[in-house]
């Protein structure tokens, strides 16, 4: 049985470790060590998570709740708590000095006693599972006692860690990334297999356990499972119509709708639908699922599609209308009247027990239409095949003019692939490109504007080490009304405050227009943006929709080829 205490010290190392092929290494170690029961556990919170992504678990832990626990059981005040968070600008470490000065005659905690008793692996998860399942009158109080008891049986070494894991930001620098490459190496079995089997599960714990027990074969035989959301493939940007043609050639050729994407699971008569985010929104939609029970022929199926809010001219309504849809938890039904939905089924991942996703797309395109019939608010809709300019054009003019967002310009050839952001799918619109960042920190307002946060810092993400890199701030395109909404959104998510300067555990989703992308020493990303303003919040997308450093390396390189902007800011 491993204690918490060896995997306090594992992470200590690793976030000591400058490289990433060193860290990987450490990473596997840490994995080939622990039991088989502890192996899911570990790969978990090594990537600072608790739960596998694809469940809808959280721990659910505020600044709130952990400086009340922090408080209780070191003695100290709430405000004292906070004034160590503005010292150290770290909770991790503010854990570990709060406990440390506890105040004498303390006799809960007793980390610092000789005898602290050892805590194991599996009771620090229970207890973030009993955290997460509190609900309700008295959950307040109930989170913060099983905190409590964490932090006192805990030792120096351990605090720290139990703290950023509540708040499920480990901060050792361990990513997607190094955790695959970490299992690869560990269990012998291909970086490709491990990165693919991710895709399927969404669960890394699941793939870690499977390549120990069953090796490269367990690994590339793990699928999609009914009820447990894939993650959605993607598209590119396309530059112009030609540029797409060159790429993919004969073409299939569809409407980009303005809506929301929408996966369904159809499992006889138990149908489950995931947001973006692959979040269960099943209970929000009974229209859709009702439509997907009469008119999906199939035992079993997962599809693809995307709802849309139609108004009367039979336009799309705005993406906040169904976004009001997506989130809706109550009074469902007048709700669904408001803003009627219908859904655009455009692709089949698995049909009657069989996997379709390595079929090529005109394949998986013939499947689909056999078993959809179109219904009411239910459609697989056109789909032309063909490399004639003038009749995309025309398709790109008409999708546009029905007030959509434009085309898609798919490879009729490919597989799908999840998770991925590749060639097989472009995309052609005509707005200019946005960012999609999250928020990582913001600051208060000025002069009538006190009460409310102001300007938000924007991160990118580094996919190697998991860590979300500052690329700017966006402080214009704000209404009083929005300011005030945000404040509200982003109260609860407040890490730390210090004068006017607030840092934010990275949840909620921006999409940014700019001028152009600049190379910049004033951020740790590298880059910085050139007259970054608010489009959308995107409350659809998740933490793996954040763009990466990747990303804005390609795009700053396509944006010099074009010949915009200086080389630095
Ligand atoms: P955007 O911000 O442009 O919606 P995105 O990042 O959400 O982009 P992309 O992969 O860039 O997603 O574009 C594909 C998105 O377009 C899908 O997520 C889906 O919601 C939407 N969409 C609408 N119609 C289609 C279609 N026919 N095929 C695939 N995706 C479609």
């Amino acid at each position: 049985m491993t204690s918490f205490r060896e995997f306090a010290q594992a992470c200590k190392v690793i976030e000591a470790t400058p490289g990433s092929l060193e860290m990987t290494s450490q990473v596997a170690e840490l994995l080939k060590k622990v039991s088989p029961e502890e192996l899911p556990i570990v790969t978990h919170f090594v990537m600072g998570e608790v739960f596998p992504a694809w469940s809808s678990q959280e721990v659910g832990v505020g600044a709130g709740i952990l400086y009340a626990a922090l408080a209780r059981s070191s003695g100290l005040s709430v405000g004292d708590i906070e004034n160590l968070v503005k010292e150290t600008g770290d909770i991790g470490r503010t854990a570990v000095k709060a406990l440390a000065r506890k105040s004498k005659g303390q006799a809960t905690f007793s980390s610092f006693l000789e005898e602290a008793p050892e805590l194991s692996l599996h009771e620090v998860f229970e207890r973030f599972q009993a955290i997460s399942r509190s609900s309700g009158k008295g959950s307040q109080t109930s989170k913060i006692k099983n905190l409590q008891y964490l932090f006192n049986c805990s030792g120096s070494e351990e605090v720290g860690y139990i703290a950023r894991l509540a708040v499920e930001d480990l901060r050792i620098g361990v990513g997607e990334g190094i955790v695959r490459d970490a299992i690869a190496s560990a269990f012998n079995v291909p970086v490709v297999s491990v990165e693919r089997a991710f895709m399927l599960t969404n669960d890394m714990g699941l793939v870690a356990s499977t390549a120990r027990e069953g090796g490269t074969e367990a690994v590339e035989g793990l699928g999609l499972q009914l009820n447990r959301p894939i993650r959605m493939m993607l598209a590119q940007i396309a530059p112009t119509i030609e540029s797409a043609i060159a790429e993919v050639g004969e073409a299939a050729i569809e409407w980009k709708f303005d809506g929301a994407r929408v996966q369904i699971h159809k499992d006889g008569d138990r149908v489950t639908l995931y947001s973006r985010k692959l979040e269960d929104i099943s209970s929000s939609l009974p229209d859709i699922a009702a439509s997907i029970r009469k008119y999906v022929h199939a035992d079993s199926a997962i599809l693809d599609g995307e709802a849309v809010a139609l108004d009367e001219r039979g336009h799309p309504r705005a993406f906040q209308d169904i976004l009001r849809r997506l989130r809706r938890k109550y009074e469902v039904d007048s709700t669904a009247k408001e803003i009627p939905l219908s859904i655009n089924i455009f692709d089949i991942m698995y049909l009657n027990g069989e996997d379709l996703i390595d079929l090529p797309l005109i394949r998986r395109r013939e499947m689909l239409e056999n078993c959809v019939e179109n219904g009411d608010s239910i459609s697989v809709d056109r789909q032309v095949l063909t490399s004639n300019y003038e009749e995309i054009s025309v398709i790109y003019t008409e999708a546009l003019k029905a007030g959509h967002e434009g085309i898609m310009i798919k490879n009729p050839q490919s597989p799908y692939s999840p998770g991925k952001r590749g060639k097989n799918w472009l995309k052609k619109k005509p707005v200019m490109e946005t960012l999609d960042l999250v928020v990582i920190g913001a600051e208060w307002g000025y002069g009538k504007r006190t009460s409310f946060m102001g300007s938000f810092a924007l991160a990118c993400h580094d996919p190697r080490t998991g860590r979300f890199l500052p690329v700017g701030k966006v402080a214009t395109g704000f209404s009083d009304e929005q300011l005030a909404e945000l404040t509200a959104i982003f109260s609860d998510l407040i890490v730390m405050e210090s004068g006017i300067r607030i840092e934010l555990k990275p949840q909620v989703i921006f999409e940014v227009a700019f001028e152009e992308i600049q190379k910049s020493t004033n951020y740790e990303s590298g880059y910085a943006l050139r007259f970054p303003r608010l489009v959308n919040v995107r409350d659809d997308k998740s933490l793996e929709d954040v763009e990466t450093l990747g990303r804005l390396e390609e795009m700053y390189r396509l944006q010099r080829e074009r010949g915009i902007g200086p080389d630095t800011a």
